[in-house]
């Protein structure tokens, strides 16, 4: 059983004074905010939460594979079909790769419906000597440049309950209402450039599964497995009051879930071992996720590993490293192996993105898809040589042509950068170059 001291108050954790936390001006506002979120319905539910506590304990016993992906930050304004279509067909596309290379079952989860809100490393912006708070996300703030959209609005919060809600919705009805079928994965990707060696890769494994969903369908063989997908939302959970106001109690089994998303994850500002956000995350249900950076030291895991898991549930703790592509060969190593020797069974992650960003010569925030590429080399080396399972990656994307991140089959330099750069954050992938990335994570899988 987990810790069985109640849920901390919102108090109780503000005075443990959570970091990365917007200051609201009118504290009323809020007050009602959050009285509102308490009474809206779970946006997930708990028995949904403990299928992917279980899916996520194969993963760390080396018999599945995670792919988590999806926007640095989502908006409100990309709350459309569109946008949420694709990158869905990216991640199923991708996802269809990694399964029949890998031929283990891919655990598929978005950093989706829920990831609103972002730790920065500075908390103000300066332009043109000009200085304003910095943007945290559609949760908090708003983009746009100027003192009233900077300011934190506590309105916000419901739009992200509304937003969250409405992706879910769209994604429930895609998964489950043939959209996933198998039997549709060439028209995932009908109407995107066959130029790209990605793209017709991906045309001759669509039509190998054609072929062997044909030959199974004449044997008999039409499993409900072929026409659904278990697809799961995930992001960090950082703002308190969001948080806190929908963690709930299960009506079945009397224990606390968060019910803003099924796996939440600690970023690696804010898993302080005595912070809120620990404090916080140690008493719900939900497989968590924990950022590892490349100051991580061994002891620092297992730490977090005793508070955030003091019985070794299966499937409860994943660690997302991400080193960079320079350090995880010297930072991982000692890392993996010591967590390992104490008898812990966690999910091992490979976030190939958040060490591998910087500031391209005419300013543009980017990342190198050669980077990207060597972390991930470097996450599967260590492993193998460990003896320990490579658990899965997770990855900022989107299903859109952006320029965002350099190289890749397509080549794109900084010059190209300025042509679609459309996050709000950080770098994304794009199609291409995730689709290029599944084939070359299936490459490590299979070998
Ligand atoms: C993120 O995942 O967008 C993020 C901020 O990551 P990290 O906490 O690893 O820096
Ligand atoms: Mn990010």
């Amino acid at each position: 059983m987990l810790d069985a001291s109640p849920v901390p108050s919102l108090d109780e954790l503000h005075a443990l004074n959570p970091l990365q936390q917007p200051t609201y001006a009118d504290e009323g506002a809020l007050a009602d905010v959050i009285a509102k979120l308490r009474t809206l319905p779970p946006l997930v539910f708990a028995g949904e939460c403990d299928d992917l506590r279980t899916k996520m304990a194969s993963v760390a016993a080396g018999e599945a594979f995670l792919l988590q992906g999806g926007d640095c930050a989502e908006t409100f304004e990309g709350v459309t079909a569109d946008n949420i279509q694709n990158k869905l067909r990216t991640l199923l596309s991708m996802a269809v790769v990694l399964t029949y290379a890998a031929q283990v079952p891919i655990v598929k989860v978005g950093r989706m419906a829920g990831q609103y809100a972002k730790p920065r490393s500075s908390g103000t912006e300066t332009r043109d000597g000009v200085s304003l708070p910095a943007y945290r996300g559609d949760a908090v703030n708003g983009f746009a440049f100027s003192p009233e959209s900077r300011e934190p609005d506590p309105q916000r919060l419901l739009g992200v309950y509304n937003a969250s809600s409405a992706t879910l919705n769209l994604t429930r009805a895609f998964v489950t209402g043939g959209f996933a079928h198998l039997r549709r994965v060439h028209s995932w990707n009908a109407n995107f450039v066959l130029s790209s060696g990605a793209g017709v890769q991906y045309q001759n494994l669509a039509d190998e599964i054609d072929r062997a969903l044909a030959f199974m369908v004449a044997c008999g063989i039409d499993d409900d497995a072929f026409r659904t997908v278990d697809f799961y939302s995930s992001h960090e959970a950082l703002v308190m009051e969001y948080e806190h106001a929908l963690t709930r109690i299960d009506s079945r089994t009397r224990q606390p879930y968060g019910t803003s998303g099924h796996f939440l994850w600690i970023g690696e500002r804010t898993r302080q071992l005595d912070g809120a956000h620990v404090e916080l995350m140690r008493h719900i249900r939900n497989p968590l996720g924990v950022k590892l950076g490349p100051t991580t030291t061994a002891d620092t895991a297992l730490e977090l590993a005793d508070r955030l898991d003091p019985d070794h549930e299966p499937g409860r703790i994943t660690f997302i490293t991400r080193m960079g592509a320079g350090k995880v060969r010297e930072v991982l190593p000692e890392v993996v192996a010591k967590v390992t020797a104490s008898g812990r069974q966690v999910a091992w992650v490979c976030d190939p993105m958040h060490g591998n960003t910087f500031e391209a010569r005419n300013g543009y925030k980017t990342r190198a898809f050669s980077d990207v590429v060597e972390e991930l080399n470097g996450f599967f080396d260590v492993h193998e040589e460990l003896g320990t399972w490579p658990g899965g990656v997770h990855v900022e994307l989107t299903g859109d042509d952006v320029t965002e991140c350099v190289g890749g089959s397509d080549d794109l330099v900084e010059a190209d950068l300025v042509n679609r750069y459309e996050t709000l954050c950080d770098p994304r992938l794009n199609r291409n170059q995730s689709l290029e990335l599944a084939f070359l994570v299936a490459e490590r899988l299979t070998t």
